[in-house]
């Protein structure tokens, strides 16, 4: 193990593959083998920035992130590409973080890309991608993309493990901001209006207009940055200057108000509690004296005759989590 994260270190390429698989494993020894090197590695992690982006099919982000990724490598940075996709085992393959979709980064060797794990729960593929993400910035990767589409809680999970998060909007399709999950508004550092070209640019510059407003009455997430709004065209490769401009900024303005690392830290502790969450569903799910019990708990909140309150007290009891 201690082999494989020198190999890793050293920016190998294969070894980031094996430590990737490693953690992706559902195996139990691979699992302890996958921790071992995580705790190697974590001195060597943390130095990269952390960009979430979230967009429908068809938003652009293979686009963009092709064309932004391209532009960073060209300046020296090493970019690392990744996907949250809880749907991925059920479609048999995830349309995220494919490589044919990123053409120019799929050959570029200070690119590495990685579709999102497989798994039909959003927490086992939320803790392989951010484990992913560390093992790429342990072998020198300096900007690491995660990319998700909006499904159920996975643009929130992002968000969770990310240092900006960029949601990618198109102009033109409908009224603009009914595009937009209130949600997404609320959690997005900065919000990119793409296909800003040929008879779309009046339009994108409108959406841009009805984010910004939309963004001025809301809170910000924190004091120190208030959420943008910026039209580009990933096809064209205009506005991307400005695009990563502003996420130089966000970095500058938050590293100098210690915001970064306040938000860091607390995303560690949300991590923290999420893995327990976790391991609990799944302790109380393999306990031998509950896998029984449990579907006819379950049967009887569903049919009224019990409440949730007293199953989960019976539960906890059988857990012996007395005070609980
Ligand atoms: P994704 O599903 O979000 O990854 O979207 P893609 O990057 O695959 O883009 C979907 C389609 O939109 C493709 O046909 C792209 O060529 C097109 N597209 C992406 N960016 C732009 C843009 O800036 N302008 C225009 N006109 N088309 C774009």
């Amino acid at each position: 193990m201690m082999q494989l994260a020198g190999l890793v270190r050293a920016g190998d390429r294969a070894a980031l593959g094996r430590a990737i698989t490693l953690i992706e494993s559902k195996r139990a020894d691979h699992e302890a083998q996958a921790q071992e090197l995580l705790h190697a590695l974590l001195p060597d992690t943390g130095k990269a920035m952390r960009i979430g982006m979230t967009g429908v099919p068809g938003a652009g982000k293979s686009t963009i992130i092709d064309a932004l990724g391209s532009r960073l490598t060209g300046d020296g940075h090493k970019v690392a590409v990744l996907a949250v996709d809880p749907t991925s085992q059920r479609t048999g393959g995830s349309i995220l973080g494919d490589k044919t979709r990123m053409t120019r980064l799929a050959v570029d060797e200070n690119a590495f890309i990685r579709p999102s794990p497989a798994g039909s729960t959003l927490g086992g593929v939320a803790r392989r991608t951010r484990e992913t993400m560390l093992v790429c910035e342990a072998a020198g990767y300096d900007v690491i993309i995660v990319e998700t589409v909006g499904v159920g809680q996975s643009e929130t999970t992002v968000a969770a493990m990310v240092d900006i998060f960029t949601a990618l909007q198109v102009a033109g399709a409908g009224d603009e901001l009914q595009g937009i999950k209130k949600g997404v508004i609320e959690i997005a550092d900065l919000i990119v209006v793409n296909k800003a070209d040929g008879d779309n640019v009046k339009r994108a510059q409108q959406a841009v207009g009805e984010y910004r407003a939309a963004l001025h009455i809301l809170t910000p997430a924190h004091p120190a940055w208030r959420p943008r709004a910026l039209a580009v065209s990933a096809l064209k490769e205009t506005g991307l200057d400005e695009l990563w401009a502003t996420i130089e900024e966000y970095f500058a303005t938050m590293r100098a108000e210690g915001a970064l690392d306040d938000k860091r830290r607390a995303q560690q502790v949300g991590w923290m509690w999420s893995l327990l969450e976790d391991r609990l569903r799944i302790a109380v799910a393999r306990h031998p004296a509950l896998r029984s019990r449990l579907p006819e708990l379950e049967a009887a909140v569903r049919a009224g005759e019990m409440t949730p309150s007293l199953a989960v007290s019976e539960i906890t009891r059988t857990l012996g989590l007395d005070g609980a």
